[in-house]
């Protein structure tokens, strides 16, 4: 259910309303708009009688009940598009956001490469896995900690902001305390209690969708994050499976206009793993910032024939600079510029405030 103040409400009676939802045993989550606060109110069933109760209270305009299964992730909750401030850029804002890097942190020398090379080719955040999730227990599974330790050099040197994957509740202290972006991978995209995990922190969270999920199961999973009081939350497309072999996924773009009707989340396009094939980024990642994606998404080796992991997939830097000039021209044709950093060697070096 939801309550919506009275324009000019006072900040007593928005109080007032809280208390009255906590003495009946449940949350409130408050959005404040432009001339309105809404209290998502949430829990247990509310009866007829309840809700004339909230009705009644001094500066309640409108009560009024989410009919979707999902609630704080809905539009019907907030109403304007959330934006998350990640260091020097804003994803779900006016501008185009690109998170580039390796799909894992192999060592610090590439890493390092990496990150100096997707900046200058506008780039605003570094990926990169320290912890990964590999199909066989017989292939790399990441760098664990020391990975962690690179991606902080590697942000220190370049002023990117970083996100990583982590995989499991134990993780998350260790891998929040390092990361900017926690990543929740699609294979672990229900895994209920690390997205109750990392809703505990206030680190903003990519949430990828599962290969086999439908939209309204991943904003379900989105409300476990946002109900524990972490609201910055952005979905990530990344390919589903379908009867397709000729590529590793299909990347579903169509939720790209869907989830901005249904949620104010911000949404992130990844089509590196949504196709498998370098030569199908490009192409893809114009057709989701032309679809409206807030944010894309992309793997970048200095060598992806080398790559401990995704190299068929993965852009050499001559490419992903083609891809950020094409990228950039289809952003400005759809008037959502590309973010862009101050340019200059380490001009923000260190100075990149966390979260
Ligand atoms: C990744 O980003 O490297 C990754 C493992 O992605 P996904 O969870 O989408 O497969
Ligand atoms: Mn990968």
């Amino acid at each position: 259910m939801i309550v919506v103040m009275a324009a000019g409400a006072s900040p007593e009676q928005i109080a007032d309303v809280v208390t009255f939802v906590e003495h009946h045993g449940l949350h409130a989550h408050l959005s404040e708009g432009e001339d309105r606060t809404v209290i998502g109110v949430i829990g247990h069933e509310i009866s007829e009688d309840l809700r004339a109760g909230f009705q009644n209270l001094s500066g309640v305009e409108d009560v009024v009940r989410i009919t979707r299964p999902y609630k704080l992730a809905g539009r019907q909750f907030r109403q304007q598009d959330t934006e998350i401030r990640v260091g020097p850029v804003v994803i779900g804002g006016p501008e185009l956001v690109v998170m580039a890097g390796p799909c894992a942190v192999e060592n610090q020398a590439m890493l390092m490469e990496t990150a100096h090379a997707v900046r200058a080719a506008g780039a605003g955040i570094l990926r990169g896995g320290a912890f990964k999730p590999r199909t066989s227990p017989y292939t790399f599974q990441g760098l664990g900690l020391e990975g962690l330790r690179i991606l902080e050099q590697a942000r220190a040197a370049t002023g990117l902001p970083v996100v990583t994957e982590v995989m499991t509740p134990t993780d998350v202290e260790a891998v929040a305390a390092s990361a900017d972006i926690l990543q929740i991978g699609a294979r672990n995209m229900q895994n209920f209690n690390l997205l109750a995990a990392v809703g505990e922190t206030r680190v903003p969270a990519l949430l990828k969708r599962g290969a086999s999920n439908t939209l309204e199961e991943w904003l379900l999973s989105a409300e476990y994050i946002l109900s524990r009081g972490n609201y910055a939350v952005m979905l990530c497309e990344r390919g589903i499976r379908t009867f397709e072999t000729a590529t590793r996924n299909t990347l579903d773009l169509s939720c790209v206009p869907l989830l901005k009707e249904w949620s104010h989340l911000p949404v992130v396009v990844d089509p590196s793993h949504g196709t498998g094939r370098s030569a199908l980024v490009t192409p893809m990642a114009v057709a989701a910032v032309a679809a409206g994606a807030d944010a894309l998404i992309i793997e970048v080796h200095p060598h992806p024939q080398e790559a401990w992991s995704d190299g068929p997939q993965s852009l050499a830097f001559p490419a992903f600079e083609a891809l950020m000039r094409q990228v950039a021209a289809v952003a400005e044709a759809v008037g959502r510029p590309l973010a862009r950093l101050e340019s200059g060697p380490a001009a923000s070096a260190g100075a990149v405030a966390r979260g």
